[in-house]
């Protein structure tokens, strides 16, 4: 699955063990952890040298993995802009507040910027299959670059992966295949297993901040608000800064990271601040949660060597942040990215931000791909088709649908027969039950289970989703 690569030195993201290794996604010899690859040496780069490239990821190739450039991947990753923000900045009091827009990345995540290094080393290496086990955003990201790549791509989702970013992966061509556990795949001999603490990825996920400094002319903003799942991205952050330092851009890298969880799972953020850990009680609202915290150590030592810290921000300030940023900069991001705006807020309010901070807050992915997010903070105008996945609307489940779950229940049944085991005991249309069935779809409650002909017309068998049967159960008999 190699190819003809060369070993390259690798350093464990938790105990900081070296090894060296041909390995795509190697793991601690000592401790079975996440590696990086070890720092490089990096020689003096000249400012001048970044205007003669293009806006992008590639424009760092200095600071990258070697590939040659004809192995490179892109799909124009990267070179995203930063943007003012004056009005969100005039709610929460920052005079000098800024976003990344990281929504603007070909598959509307910043995962893009790792995806384009892995697959093209991916395509170097001549790697034919690539596998990976993802929350969403990872798969999505790979599946469109392995499609470019021309190499094939397994995924493995949760069963509550948002519904848009399966449809990506699907879409790109992957085989998606549904797993229960949030890591319950084995390591597939034919395929290059991916995990989202794979060294190559978090190289490419440098750039955020590469760019971010670029765009400044190098002068560093006092802090720099990014959310956290594995860590890997705010680790790499300061990384980079370290490198930017070596290559003579800026001086000591003073810029505070502050690292953003949510309170309902903060594994990472939670340790720094020694507060217990919450169970998670309800629904996971971001893939942060879903996220396995990886560079935990690493991403700790980043906080709190740059000066920074983490914060913690409630499940509401999440969706209300999503709401705000979207009505004041026009940025619709999803919940994760929208979780450093929440922070902004309490950060302010705790006095880890001061009004005249020049502050960048890094908006990770767009909220175009999260429905039930869409849901809690969006109503779609009354007239409008409902489309399944957009729209969230209680149901009123009166005596009609009541009684056609419940024939439902008995096992899958087709329409028709479903209004003659109505009709017996009321007048009803076959056309008003199919409305009912159609209500009973959108809601989610139904679905459809087949379809057969019989004596040469069309037979749509219905039948009840999980959600369905549990409603049903739970009003009793
Ligand atoms: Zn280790």
């Amino acid at each position: 699955m190699n190819g003809d690569s060369e070993p390259r030195a690798f350093e464990c993201a938790d105990c900081s063990s070296r090894t060296e290794s041909d390995d795509f996604d190697p793991r601690c010899p000592r401790c079975g952890s996440a590696m990086l690859l070890s720092p490089r040496r990096i020689g003096r780069v000249a400012r001048s040298d970044f205007d003669r490239v293009p806006p992008g990821v590639w424009r760092f190739r200095a600071f990258l993995p070697d590939v040659s450039a004809d192995m490179v991947v892109t799909l124009g990753e990267g070179g995203t802009p930063l943007l003012p923000a004056r009005r969100l900045g005039g709610e929460l009091g920052l005079d000098d507040l800024m976003i990344k827009d990281e929504t603007m990345n070909p598959t509307g995540s910043f995962i893009d910027r790792g995806s384009t290094v892995l697959v093209s080393l991916a395509k170097e290496r001549r790697v034919r299959r690539l596998s990976c086990v993802t929350t969403g955003n990872l798969g999505a990201s790979l599946a469109a670059y392995s499609a470019k790549a021309g190499i094939e791509t397994v995924i493995r989702i949760g069963p509550s992966v948002d519904r848009a970013k399966l449809y990506q992966m699907i879409a790109y061509g992957s085989k998606v295949e549904v797993v229960s556990g949030a890591s319950g795949a084995g390591r597939e001999s034919s395929a290059a297993l991916v995990s989202a603490g794979n060294p190559f990825l978090l190289e490419g996920e440098k750039t955020t901040a590469f760019e971010i400094l670029h765009d400044l002319e190098w002068s560093q903003p006092d802090a720099v608000v990014v959310p956290v799942g594995t860590g890997g991205h705010l680790t790499m952050m300061r990384r980079a800064l370290l490198e930017l330092q070596q290559a003579g851009l800026i001086g000591e890298p003073g810029c505070r990271l502050i690292g953003v969880q949510l309170e309902a799972s903060a594994p990472i953020v939670g340790d720094m601040r020694r507060r217990r850990r919450p169970r998670t009680l309800q629904e996971p609202l971001t893939e942060l949660e879903g996220s396995e915290p990886i560079f935990r150590r690493a991403a700790i030592r980043s906080m709190e060597d740059s000066g920074g810290t983490g914060v913690q921000v409630s499940t509401k300030a999440v969706i209300q942040a999503m709401s705000l940023l979207a009505k004041t900069e026009g940025i619709f991001a999803e919940p994760a990215a929208a979780s450093a705006v929440a922070a902004l807020k309490l950060a302010r309010e705790e006095g880890l931000l001061a009004r005249d901070d020049r502050v960048v807050c890094v908006v990770t992915g767009t909220g175009l791909k999260d429905a039930k997010a869409i849901g809690r903070i969006a109503r779609p105008p009354r007239r409008l088709a409902p489309a399944e996945d957009f729209v969230i609307r209680p149901l009123d489940l009166g005596p009609t649908k009541l009684r056609l779950m419940r024939a439902m229940a008995r096992g899958p049944s087709f329409g028709y027969g479903l209004w003659k085991s109505l009709s017996e005991e009321r007048r009803i249309t076959t056309a008003s039950v199919y409305q009912h069935l159609s209500e009973l779809e959108d809601a989610g409650l139904a679905r459809r289970s087949r379809v057969e002909v019989f004596r040469g017309r069309e037979r749509v068998f219905y039948e009840l989703t999980r959600k369905g049967s549990e409603i049903l159960n739970a009003l009793g008999p």
